[in-house]
Protein backbone atom coordinates (compact mmCIF):
# COMPACT_ATOMS: atom_id res chain seq x y z
CA UNK A 1 0.00 0.00 0.00
CA UNK A 2 1.79 3.70 1.21
CA UNK A 3 -0.04 4.99 -2.33
CA UNK A 4 0.92 8.46 -2.12
CA UNK A 5 -2.53 10.49 -3.26
CA UNK A 6 -2.83 12.22 -6.65
CA UNK A 7 -5.34 14.75 -7.49
CA UNK A 8 -5.32 16.02 -11.49
CA UNK A 9 -7.16 19.30 -13.18
CA UNK A 10 -8.89 18.36 -16.55
CA UNK A 11 -8.98 21.58 -17.48
CA UNK A 12 -10.45 20.05 -21.23
CA UNK A 13 -11.07 22.49 -23.81
CA UNK A 14 -10.46 25.43 -21.20
CA UNK A 15 -7.60 27.64 -20.73
CA UNK A 16 -6.06 30.29 -22.53
CA UNK A 17 -2.89 32.46 -21.11
CA UNK A 18 -5.64 34.99 -18.79
CA UNK A 19 -5.50 32.12 -16.84
CA UNK A 20 -1.89 31.66 -15.60
CA UNK A 21 -2.06 33.27 -12.89
CA UNK A 22 -4.90 30.65 -11.62
CA UNK A 23 -2.47 27.88 -12.91
CA UNK A 24 0.47 29.53 -10.85
CA UNK A 25 -2.49 29.96 -7.49
CA UNK A 26 -2.82 26.36 -7.64
CA UNK A 27 0.72 25.70 -8.06
CA UNK A 28 0.76 27.48 -4.91
CA UNK A 29 -1.55 25.37 -3.74
CA UNK A 30 0.14 22.07 -4.14
CA UNK A 31 3.34 23.66 -2.40
CA UNK A 32 1.44 23.76 0.40
CA UNK A 33 -0.19 20.22 0.27
CA UNK A 34 3.33 18.30 -0.32
CA UNK A 35 1.75 14.62 0.90
CA UNK A 36 -0.14 15.04 -2.18
CA UNK A 37 0.50 14.84 -5.67
CA UNK A 38 -1.01 17.72 -7.44
CA UNK A 39 -1.08 17.77 -11.08
CA UNK A 40 -2.48 20.01 -13.91
CA UNK A 41 -3.59 18.72 -17.44
CA UNK A 42 -4.11 21.63 -19.82
CA UNK A 43 -4.92 22.26 -23.51
CA UNK A 44 -1.51 21.30 -25.40
CA UNK A 45 -1.49 25.49 -26.58
CA UNK A 46 -0.86 26.09 -23.00
CA UNK A 47 1.49 23.57 -21.55
CA UNK A 48 4.83 25.58 -22.34
CA UNK A 49 3.28 28.89 -20.35
CA UNK A 50 1.89 26.56 -17.59
CA UNK A 51 4.90 24.76 -17.21
CA UNK A 52 6.79 28.29 -16.42
CA UNK A 53 4.37 28.98 -13.45
CA UNK A 54 2.77 26.01 -11.88
CA UNK A 55 5.50 25.86 -8.96
CA UNK A 56 4.67 22.32 -7.17
CA UNK A 57 2.46 21.20 -9.66
CA UNK A 58 3.07 19.33 -12.65
CA UNK A 59 1.98 19.78 -16.05
CA UNK A 60 0.23 17.18 -18.16
CA UNK A 61 -1.66 16.54 -21.85
CA UNK A 62 -5.15 15.20 -22.26
CA UNK A 63 -4.30 13.26 -25.34
CA UNK A 64 -1.00 12.16 -27.38
CA UNK A 65 -1.31 10.58 -30.91
CA UNK A 66 0.02 6.50 -30.72
CA UNK A 67 2.80 7.29 -33.47
CA UNK A 68 5.98 9.15 -33.01
CA UNK A 69 6.02 11.10 -36.18
CA UNK A 70 4.26 11.13 -39.39
CA UNK A 71 1.24 12.47 -41.54
CA UNK A 72 -1.55 13.01 -38.84
CA UNK A 73 -2.74 16.58 -39.35
CA UNK A 74 -3.69 18.22 -36.00
CA UNK A 75 -2.70 15.77 -33.87
CA UNK A 76 0.25 15.88 -31.26
CA UNK A 77 2.80 13.58 -30.18
CA UNK A 78 4.19 12.78 -26.93
CA UNK A 79 7.41 13.73 -27.33
CA UNK A 80 5.84 17.21 -28.31
CA UNK A 81 4.33 17.06 -25.17
CA UNK A 82 7.14 16.17 -23.13
CA UNK A 83 9.14 19.03 -24.76
CA UNK A 84 6.30 21.50 -24.44
CA UNK A 85 7.39 20.54 -20.61
CA UNK A 86 4.31 17.99 -20.20
CA UNK A 87 5.37 15.55 -17.47
CA UNK A 88 1.81 13.45 -17.45
CA UNK A 89 -0.85 12.76 -20.31
CA UNK A 90 -4.39 11.53 -19.89
CA UNK A 91 -5.07 8.90 -22.35
CA UNK A 92 -8.53 7.36 -22.88
CA UNK A 93 -11.08 10.00 -21.82
CA UNK A 94 -14.35 9.13 -22.32
CA UNK A 95 -14.73 12.57 -24.47
CA UNK A 96 -12.39 11.05 -26.80
CA UNK A 97 -13.09 7.65 -26.63
CA UNK A 98 -16.66 8.87 -27.80
CA UNK A 99 -16.34 12.02 -29.76
CA UNK A 100 -12.76 10.60 -31.64
CA UNK A 101 -13.94 6.98 -31.47
CA UNK A 102 -10.79 5.95 -29.77
CA UNK A 103 -10.81 2.23 -28.70
CA UNK A 104 -9.07 -0.09 -26.37
CA UNK A 105 -6.62 -0.77 -28.55
CA UNK A 106 -5.75 2.50 -29.63
CA UNK A 107 -5.53 3.66 -25.75
CA UNK A 108 -3.06 1.07 -24.69
CA UNK A 109 -1.04 2.00 -27.72
CA UNK A 110 -1.01 6.05 -26.59
CA UNK A 111 -0.35 5.07 -23.24
CA UNK A 112 2.83 3.04 -24.79
CA UNK A 113 3.75 6.04 -26.87
CA UNK A 114 3.97 8.25 -23.98
CA UNK A 115 5.55 5.48 -21.64
CA UNK A 116 8.14 5.74 -24.58
CA UNK A 117 9.14 9.39 -24.28
CA UNK A 118 9.09 9.03 -20.35
CA UNK A 119 5.63 10.68 -19.50
CA UNK A 120 3.31 9.24 -16.72
CA UNK A 121 0.29 8.33 -18.16
CA UNK A 122 -3.52 8.38 -16.73
CA UNK A 123 -5.45 5.58 -18.44
CA UNK A 124 -9.17 6.16 -17.71
CA UNK A 125 -12.12 4.00 -17.78
CA UNK A 126 -15.99 4.16 -17.03
CA UNK A 127 -19.60 3.06 -17.73
CA UNK A 128 -22.39 4.71 -19.36
CA UNK A 129 -25.76 4.66 -17.71
CA UNK A 130 -27.07 2.21 -19.18
CA UNK A 131 -24.54 -0.12 -18.28
CA UNK A 132 -24.77 1.25 -14.61
CA UNK A 133 -28.51 0.03 -14.95
CA UNK A 134 -28.18 -3.11 -16.43
CA UNK A 135 -26.27 -3.82 -12.88
CA UNK A 136 -23.28 -5.12 -14.78
CA UNK A 137 -20.42 -1.85 -14.37
CA UNK A 138 -17.81 -4.19 -12.75
CA UNK A 139 -18.09 -6.08 -14.77
CA UNK A 140 -17.69 -3.99 -17.72
CA UNK A 141 -15.23 -1.25 -16.78
CA UNK A 142 -12.54 -4.50 -15.95
CA UNK A 143 -13.16 -5.30 -19.10
CA UNK A 144 -12.62 -1.93 -20.19
CA UNK A 145 -9.54 -2.00 -17.93
CA UNK A 146 -7.96 -4.94 -19.15
CA UNK A 147 -8.36 -3.93 -22.93
CA UNK A 148 -6.42 -0.84 -22.39
CA UNK A 149 -3.46 -1.75 -20.13
CA UNK A 150 -0.24 -1.26 -21.93
CA UNK A 151 2.40 -3.57 -21.69
CA UNK A 152 4.13 -3.37 -19.12
CA UNK A 153 1.78 -1.25 -16.61
CA UNK A 154 3.53 -0.53 -13.72
CA UNK A 155 2.83 1.55 -10.47
CA UNK A 156 5.48 4.20 -11.39
CA UNK A 157 4.35 5.75 -14.54
CA UNK A 158 0.65 4.34 -14.87
CA UNK A 159 -2.42 5.49 -12.93
CA UNK A 160 -5.98 4.55 -13.51
CA UNK A 161 -8.83 7.15 -13.57
CA UNK A 162 -12.50 5.41 -12.82
CA UNK A 163 -14.83 7.80 -14.51
CA UNK A 164 -18.54 7.15 -14.53
CA UNK A 165 -19.39 8.66 -18.07
CA UNK A 166 -22.48 9.96 -16.49
CA UNK A 167 -21.19 11.58 -13.27
CA UNK A 168 -18.85 13.47 -15.67
CA UNK A 169 -19.92 17.51 -15.68
CA UNK A 170 -23.12 16.91 -14.43
CA UNK A 171 -23.17 16.82 -10.69
CA UNK A 172 -24.31 13.05 -9.76
CA UNK A 173 -22.15 10.90 -8.42
CA UNK A 174 -22.20 7.17 -7.66
CA UNK A 175 -23.06 5.94 -4.19
CA UNK A 176 -19.75 5.36 -2.29
CA UNK A 177 -20.89 2.21 -1.91
CA UNK A 178 -20.77 1.90 -6.04
CA UNK A 179 -16.93 3.45 -5.40
CA UNK A 180 -15.40 1.56 -3.03
CA UNK A 181 -17.22 -1.38 -4.90
CA UNK A 182 -16.11 -0.73 -8.48
CA UNK A 183 -12.44 0.55 -7.00
CA UNK A 184 -12.06 -2.62 -5.39
CA UNK A 185 -13.34 -4.48 -8.76
CA UNK A 186 -10.24 -2.86 -10.94
CA UNK A 187 -7.62 -3.47 -8.45
CA UNK A 188 -8.60 -7.22 -8.64
CA UNK A 189 -8.63 -7.25 -12.55
CA UNK A 190 -5.28 -5.51 -12.42
CA UNK A 191 -3.83 -7.64 -10.05
CA UNK A 192 -5.39 -10.68 -12.84
CA UNK A 193 -2.33 -9.38 -15.48
CA UNK A 194 0.29 -7.07 -12.83
CA UNK A 195 0.33 -8.88 -10.24
CA UNK A 196 1.15 -7.37 -6.80
CA UNK A 197 2.07 -4.60 -9.17
CA UNK A 198 -1.72 -3.46 -8.83
CA UNK A 199 -1.32 -2.75 -5.01
CA UNK A 200 0.79 0.33 -5.63
CA UNK A 201 -0.93 1.48 -8.69
CA UNK A 202 -3.72 4.27 -7.52
CA UNK A 203 -6.80 4.31 -9.03
CA UNK A 204 -8.29 7.67 -8.99
CA UNK A 205 -12.09 8.83 -8.70
CA UNK A 206 -13.48 11.23 -11.51
CA UNK A 207 -16.90 12.43 -12.20
CA UNK A 208 -18.77 15.83 -10.24
CA UNK A 209 -15.60 15.78 -7.98
CA UNK A 210 -15.63 18.66 -6.09
CA UNK A 211 -15.14 20.33 -2.43
CA UNK A 212 -18.13 18.90 -1.03
CA UNK A 213 -17.94 15.35 -1.82
CA UNK A 214 -13.93 14.87 -2.20
CA UNK A 215 -12.93 14.37 1.22
CA UNK A 216 -16.18 11.54 1.82
CA UNK A 217 -14.66 9.92 -2.07
CA UNK A 218 -11.01 9.86 -1.09
CA UNK A 219 -11.74 8.38 2.27
CA UNK A 220 -12.29 5.41 0.35
CA UNK A 221 -9.49 2.88 0.89
CA UNK A 222 -9.25 2.11 -2.77
CA UNK A 223 -9.43 5.96 -4.53
CA UNK A 224 -6.13 7.29 -4.69
CA UNK A 225 -6.88 11.20 -5.42
CA UNK A 226 -9.25 12.01 -8.26
CA UNK A 227 -9.37 13.31 -12.06
CA UNK A 228 -11.18 16.90 -11.59
CA UNK A 229 -12.84 18.90 -14.35
CA UNK A 230 -14.64 21.59 -13.23
CA UNK A 231 -14.05 22.12 -9.61
CA UNK A 232 -10.15 22.68 -10.72
CA UNK A 233 -10.65 25.47 -12.96
CA UNK A 234 -9.68 27.58 -10.23
CA UNK A 235 -7.45 28.07 -7.10
CA UNK A 236 -10.67 28.34 -5.34
CA UNK A 237 -12.48 25.14 -6.36
CA UNK A 238 -9.51 23.48 -6.20
CA UNK A 239 -8.32 24.20 -3.07
CA UNK A 240 -10.98 22.47 -1.09
CA UNK A 241 -10.38 19.48 -3.11
CA UNK A 242 -6.11 18.90 -2.75
CA UNK A 243 -6.89 19.65 0.95
CA UNK A 244 -9.67 16.54 0.63
CA UNK A 245 -6.75 14.04 -0.20
P1 LIG B 1 -15.97 16.85 -14.00
O1 LIG B 1 -15.01 16.17 -15.11
O2 LIG B 1 -15.18 16.89 -12.72
O3 LIG B 1 -16.26 18.22 -14.55
O4 LIG B 1 -17.16 15.99 -13.88
C1 LIG B 1 -14.12 15.13 -14.76
C2 LIG B 1 -13.44 14.59 -15.98
O5 LIG B 1 -14.09 14.46 -17.03
O6 LIG B 1 -12.24 14.27 -15.94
Amino acid sequence: MGRRKLVVGNWKMNGLRAQLPEIAAIGELAGQHPAVEVGLCVPATLIEAASGVSGAAFIGGQDCHQKASGAHTGCVSAAMLKEAGAGWVIVGHSERRMDQGETDADIAAKALAARAEGLKVILCVGESLDVRDAGNAESVVSAQLLASLPEGAAADWLAIAYEPIWAIGTGRIPTMEAVETMHVALRAALATKIGAEADGMRILYGGSMNGENAAELMAIADVDGGLVGGASLTAGKFAPVIAAA
